[in-house]
């Protein structure tokens, strides 16, 4: 049968993948002759919302599919750029590029579900297919992940998730990660709790200090939950009480202790900046203002973990930037917005 398009995309995250996105699969292939499967959110930590490697989810689309359909799919991670749509548009393009020849028809196949779907029509050069909701509504990648995390029983999930799928979610995971992983949930569901009810949607605001000095940044270790275990830049809610330069320099001071006097670090910031990507934070809304302090060539001031910070450390760049996956929230994407002005 002849297809209509050479090449169409299937963006996802596939956190996990399921019955749903398996349908779509099916569609592509019946109007195209090669799928292009950009797997997103890839090389960041685990979270939640994100809970699966990019690996895993490759894994998962492998393991879902025919044998017979797997020569006519390609898998891709595709990463984030929070506060660059511009770059991950040209991502996405360069890997079209790749998999594509000159005058192949292409298209953009997905499901236009919310205002988060915006994406799908974000490449006036191909065409959109929409592809509809899947006839069963309970076909949802977040209520499947509130239900493994909430330890609910894993019978809801079987139809909906290929059996492979299902016992390496529930039986093959990392025990450690998932143990992690549910004492974030709880935690972040609890924090809501504590706000429901009231009359406008509760936003905060935080500060954060990216340290820089000679050819090392300045992150602490988290203590507990959220990002239990993983690097951040030193910071914390703002005070009632306090401005934004105050709140950072306190934050700093408490997590890493650093020895260099408050004027020096006040004298040393070269630029500040408000990163407010709606969905930055698990925790809820927050937006954050983070500043840069460059301090003066020389000996690495002595920094000691404290308060939320179980560590606090001085990291070679280099090593910085192969810790992606290793950093909270979007915390290296904003050392790296400063990095590109320092
Ligand atoms: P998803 O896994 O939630 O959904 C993938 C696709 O499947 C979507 O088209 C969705 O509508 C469809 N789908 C889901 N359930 C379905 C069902 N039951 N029936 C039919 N279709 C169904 O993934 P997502 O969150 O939409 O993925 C978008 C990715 O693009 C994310 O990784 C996001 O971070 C990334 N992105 C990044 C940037 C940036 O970095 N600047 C910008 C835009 C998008």
């Amino acid at each position: 049968m002849e297809k209509t398009y050479d090449l169409l995309i299937f963006i996802g995250r596939f956190q996990p993948f399921h019955s749903g996105h398996q349908r779509v699969v099916q569609l592509a292939l019946q109007q195209a002759k090669h799928v292009l499967i950009l797997v997103g959110s890839s090389f960041k930590a685990r979270d939640i919302k994100n809970p699966f490697t990019f690996g895993e989810r490759q894994n998962m689309i492998l393991e879902s599919l025919e044998p017979q359909d797997i020569a006519h799919i390609t898998i891709r991670p595709l990463r984030d750029y929070l506060y660059n749509d511009n770059k991950w548009m040209a991502e996405v393009q360069k890997h079209v590029d790749i998999n594509s020849k000159f005058n192949d028809k292409i298209g953009v196949i997905g499901h236009d579900k919310d205002d988060s779907s915006w994406y799908l029509k974000a490449f006036p050069q191909w065409d959109f297919i929409e592809v509809g909701h899947s006839y069963d509504a309970s076909i949802d990648a977040t209520t499947i992940r509130n239900m493994w995390l909430s330890g609910q029983s894993p019978n809801f999930t079987s139809g909906v998730l290929r059996d492979s799928v299902h016992s390496f979610i529930y039986n093959k995971f990392i025990k450690r990660e998932y143990e992690r992983l549910v004492r974030e949930y709880d935690t972040i569901t609890k924090g809501k709790q504590q706000w429901k009810g009231t009359p406008y949607e509760v936003q905060f605001m935080t500060v954060d200090a990216v340290v820089v000095q000679s050819g090392h940044v300045l992150l602490v270790r988290r203590r507990a939950a959220p990002g239990e275990g993983l690097w951040a830049i030193p910071g914390g809610y703002l005070n009632a009480n306090e401005t934004f330069e105050n709140g950072m320099l306190r934050e700093l001071r408490e997590e890493t202790k650093i020895k260099v006097p408050e004027p020096v670090l006040r004298g040393c910031i070269k630029a500040s900046h408000v990163f407010d990507a709606p969905n930055r934070s698990l925790r809820g809304r927050i937006v954050t203002r983070a500043y840069l302090i460059e301090l003066p060539p020389g000996e690495l001031p002595k920094v000691k973990g404290s308060d939320d910070a179980a560590k606090a450390k001085w990291i070679p760049l280099a090593d910085f930037e192969k810790m992606e996956e290793e950093m909270f929230e979007d915390h290296h994407h904003i050392v790296s917005y400063f990095l590109g002005r320092v």
